[in-house]
């Protein structure tokens, strides 16, 4: 939650009008309305997600796109364009030059945010799963993923294998707030909530939470949004 988002968009209309529903799902939009400005605004504040709409003054959003994937610093920020009708064959060329999704003007605001959720979650998983942490720590709580052991003021923490996924998913996101659903995908693999409600999620972290007994309350419930680790 509160990522922030570079929205790259000359129609000021529309520019506002995505600002306003981003703000009000929790996401902090920055507004750029010229191409020559996208790069540096993007390596400056490094966003989670870039919005890129493709007919733009200064330089138009295909060479945006590509600037934003030949470097380092913005290569691994997802985009999603925001293409007019009749731009199919940007939009081809937009995906080949790696953009991960796109949505065809006039959009739906259900629809847009609908992506711009589903982008950043498959890009958290990525992240997560890219940084493989090895050993994590927290005041007397000790973590280790490749040998999949806890410790406890050193000595050996017993936890079931959802307990350790949660313990291991929150304690790695530092601390992001990790929604029931991504907690669910990470320690049941699931997309979604499919089957396990996500009330389950529940039920483990507060099992969870008395087995760590005073680390325990690094769990931190966010009111209807989910849990974060707090690692201080
Ligand atoms: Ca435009």
């Amino acid at each position: 939650m509160n990522e922030k988002i570079l929205v790259v968009e000359d129609e000021k209309d529309i520019a506002r009008m995505i600002e306003y529903n981003l703000k009000k799902e929790g996401y902090r939009p920055v507004l750029v309305h010229d191409g020559s400005y996208a790069a540096l605004t993007a390596a400056k504040e490094k966003p989670a997600l870039v919005l890129l709409d493709l007919m733009l003054p200064g330089l138009d959003g295909l060479e945006v796109c590509r600037r934003l994937k030949a470097d380092a610093k913005t290569s691994a920020i997802p985009i999603i364009m925001l293409t007019a009708k009749g731009e199919e064959s940007d939009k081809v060329l937009g995906l080949g030059l790696g953009a991960d999704d796109y949505v065809t003007k006039p959009f739906g605001l259900k629809e847009l945010l609908a992506r711009v959720q589903a982008v950043l979650r498959r890009a958290s998983v990525k992240a997560a799963a890219a940084e493989a942490p090895g050993k994590l720590k927290a005041g007397t709580l000790e973590l280790d993923a490749a040998k999949v052991q806890v410790r406890l003021k050193g000595g050996p923490l017993e936890l079931t294998s959802k307990e350790f996924e949660l313990l291991k998913a929150l304690m790695a996101c530092g601390d992001r707030v990790l929604t029931r659903e991504e907690l669910l995908e990470k320690a049941w693999g699931l997309d979604a909530s499919l089957e396990v409600e996500t009330r389950t999620v529940d039920v483990h972290i507060g099992t969870l939470r008395k087995k760590l007994g005073k680390e325990g309350r690094r769990i931190i419930t966010v009111k209807n949004y989910g849990y974060r680790f707090d690692g201080e």
